[in-house]
């Protein structure tokens, strides 16, 4: 009898068994529908095997589905990384088959000629539609616009059989690239890191890289040059581009279409689904070759991924936390190594892992070392506020007021960096001391004026800014504390009233159309003073961009993680690289209480080095990531005695394991969400330790009652 194990999205470790009926042909990445209890599921076929007279009644395989059969290597992948997140491998699997689950584009209408068929009635307008179309097939509406013609025109030569209508699978959609559209001419370090790139796609094999570049070095053209050298060797090669957040692959797509002539595919969760499931169709049946996407995209089945390229490889958006766990940028250097494929971290500012790996030479290391033609690097300095400190109530100090007008003078831009979204972050009662918290939250309520109301950003909550502090009554007695970028705005405008100002945040931003009519604006010259969240600070050219003020540069080494050095020092040197990219020369100017702090001076001296050297000391004196590995396990539930409960069986269930340790249970950073409590155990273990087996085998000795969530968060971004 033959049996296939099938994967079914249940938040179960094993897959489930199945008889094979007679006749029925099944391989490993077959969809199939089978039943569980009442229901028919879908499900992917990771093994068929014989058995020899089992008696135990298996349910059978109800259909092998049309969809197409998933790419074995694809089943590899998500089988693999389910194995290393402790995911349950059918809810994994199941994001493979993401794109399926949208409706399909209805197909286009085109016209054609027939033959060689010519009007009865030959008019200057029928000839220039024969003309406008040729040997071609177009949209009615399309060849009319480019006849010159009203649509009647057209129509009539369909009715007269000159013409005749079609419909295309809007699958065909995706154009082929060409390599040799217009390649751009690259610099030495350039064209050096896109030739050994181009060496390895074309050898194959696994191949890790990191390229290392200051922002606005050319990195970007540097691996466009490596995905055109590839294609040219492979027409059939597959390459998938990932971005930390949507909002940057628009202007990544409209590059890429201009250097290739053809628009890659779209991939994220801001993409319509039909477009989405043609996208996904594309690049299972190889009618696909570039894919930008976020991490998501990882899971679609390629069936000749030859190149990866993982573009701000540090940002801490790649990594998942809601819902799978599990970190885009590590997961891309899995998939490229289960594929044979050359994989590409790109940064200005890698993160810790990454230089580990190229300071071992387990990745190449590619460096671009200065700015494209003639654009350098600005001039950061720190301005120290305990000797010039601003007025009470505003955030702006002398010497950057200063900088601003002259900025406004010149006829040049300004961005003003404050990663704090909102007016004030916290909301406090003079009279009594209560602060505005949200309800059944650990979180503090952050007043938003141009809504007029205090939200949670953890849960969404939000509420009007009462009249009467809510604890002791008093009236008018709530002040707002601190600023965000709309509180500094406004002291923009009272400063400058003669300015144009703008906010960029999520909250002013909702949509990707609002984010690019904002980055146009920008762009354009428009705004003179852009004041923005870290929604601004990555990866966007302003041209007339001369001056970057981080309003508080100490702001996210405060935090005390792990991470809050090296994620500061990133993103305030992709904030101040934002400054002086074209012809003009910038400058960035950072308000510190703490200007002797390692991270802003290693800024200031323009030395990351510097910075690197000094926290990977740190790390490896208390054996953190890089140099030690970390995990996570959350237990959270409305029922806080059974959070309690659980979290001490897994303290007193803890294996021996040797150069491990765990630590905990204590409350989770955020204790309270929603009601729910939240216990945390933290796992330190040597590189060499096989943490993953820690784990399972940890948790096979505890159960875990449906009351209470566990989450596995392995290699941790943030904690
Ligand atoms: P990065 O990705 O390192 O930030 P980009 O590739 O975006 O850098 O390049 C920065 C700017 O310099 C862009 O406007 C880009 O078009 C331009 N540029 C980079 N390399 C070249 C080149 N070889 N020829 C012409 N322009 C280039």
């Amino acid at each position: 009898m033959k049996v296939a194990s099938v994967l079914i999205p249940l938040p179960v470790q094993e897959a489930f068994d199945y008889e094979v009926g007679e006749g029925l042909d099944l391989a490993r990445g077959d969809q199939v529908a089978v039943p569980l209890g009442p229901r028919l599921m879908r499900g992917i076929v990771a093994e068929v095997r014989e058995t020899t007279g089992s008696n135990r009644r298996l349910k059978a395989v109800e259909a092998l589905l049309e969809d197409p059969r998933l790419p074995e290597r694809t089943v590899d992948f998500v089988e693999w990384a389910a194995r290393w997140t402790l995911s349950p491998p059918g809810e994994m699997a199941a994001t493979a088959l993401k794109g399926l689950r949208a409706p399909r584009p209805r197909p286009e209408r085109k016209l054609r000629r027939v033959g060689d068929r010519t009007p009865n009635r030959p008019t200057p307008g029928r000839t220039a539609v024969l003309e406008a179309i040729g040997e071609r097939a177009m949209p009615g509406p399309e060849l009319a616009r480019a006849a010159g013609v009203s649509s009647a025109v057209v129509k009539g030569l369909v009715d007269e059989g000159v013409l005749e209508a079609f419909e295309v699978e809007a699958l065909a959609a995706f154009d082929r690239p060409d390599p040799d559209h217009k390649p751009a001419t690259l610099n030495a370090d350039q064209a050096a890191a896109a030739e050994a790139l181009a060496a390895a796609t074309t050898v194959g094999g696994f191949k890790p890289f990191l390229l290392d570049g200051v922002t606005g070095s050319g990195k970007t053209e540097a691996y466009l040059e490596a995905v055109a050298r590839t294609l040219k060797a492979d027409p059939e090669a597959q390459v998938l581009i990932l971005l930390p957040e949507i909002a940057l692959t628009q202007a990544l797509i409209e590059r890429i279409t201009k250097r290739f002539g053809a628009a890659p595919a779209e991939w994220h969760s801001g993409v319509a689904p039909p477009r989405r499931r043609m996208a996904w169709e594309a690049v299972v049946a190889g009618r696909c070759n570039i894919v930008v996407g976020a991490r998501s995209a990882l899971f679609l089945p390629f069936p000749s991924l030859k190149l990866i390229i993982v573009d701000e490889e540090h940002d801490g958006s790649f990594k998942q936390e809601e819902g799978l766990v599990y970190h885009g940028r590590d997961l891309a250097v899995a998939r490229a190594r289960i594929e044979g494929s050359t994989v590409v971290l790109a940064s200005a500012t890698p993160s810790l892992e990454t230089l580990w790996n190229a300071h071992h030479g387990r990745y190449g290391w590619l460096k671009l070392a200065t700015r494209h033609g003639a654009s350098v690097l600005p001039e950061i300095s720190l301005l120290d506020l305990r000797q010039s400190p601003p007025d009470p109530q505003t955030w702006l100090s002398q010497p950057l007021r200063e900088a601003i007008g002259e900025t406004l003078l010149a006829g040049e831009q300004t961005l003003l960096f404050l990663n704090r979204r909102g007016y004030a972050p916290v909301v406090l009662c003079r009279a009594c001391g209560h602060r505005m918290t949200s309800p059944d939250t650990d979180s503090w309520l952050v007043e938003h004026r141009y809504t007029g109301r205090l939200v949670c950003h953890l849960t969404g909550f939000s509420m009007a800014r009462p009249k009467l502090c809510p604890s002791c009554g008093a009236e008018d007695s709530l002040v707002s504390v601190g600023p965000g970028v709309e509180r500094v705005e406004e002291e923009v405008r009272q400063l400058f009233p003669e300015a144009r100002t703008a906010v960029f945040s999520s909250d002013t931003i909702p949509d990707p159309k609002a984010m690019r009519a904002m980055i146009q604006r920008m762009t354009d010259g428009e705004i003179d003073i852009l004041v923005a969240t870290q929604a601004a600070a990555k990866g966007h050219n302003f041209p007339g961009l001369t001056l970057v003020g981080v309003v508080d540069a100490d702001l996210g080494l405060r935090g005390g993680d792990l991470r809050a050095a090296e994620r500061t020092f990133q993103l305030l040197t992709q904030a101040t690289g934002r400054a002086g990219r074209a012809d003009k020369p910038g400058r960035a100017l950072l308000q510190t209480w703490t200007p002797e702090h390692p991270v802003l001076m290693a800024l200031a001296a323009g030395d990351r080095d510097a910075f690197v050297e000094a926290e990977m000391a740190e790390r490896e004196a208390a054996s953190l990531p890089p140099h030690g590995r970390l995990a996570a396990l959350i237990l959270s539930s409305e029922d806080a005695n059974a959070v309690e409960r659980i979290a001490n069986d897994l303290a007193t269930a803890i294996p021996n394991a040797e150069r491990l340790e765990v630590y905990g249970p204590a409350d989770a950073p955020l204790g309270l969400i929603r009601g729910r409590r939240r216990k945390r155990l933290l796992v330190r273990a040597d590189r060499d330790v096989d943490l993953q087996g820690f784990l399972r085998s940890w948790l096979s000795r505890v159960k875990v009652p449906g009351s209470v969530r566990l989450t596995v968060d392995v290699d941790p971004y943030s904690f």
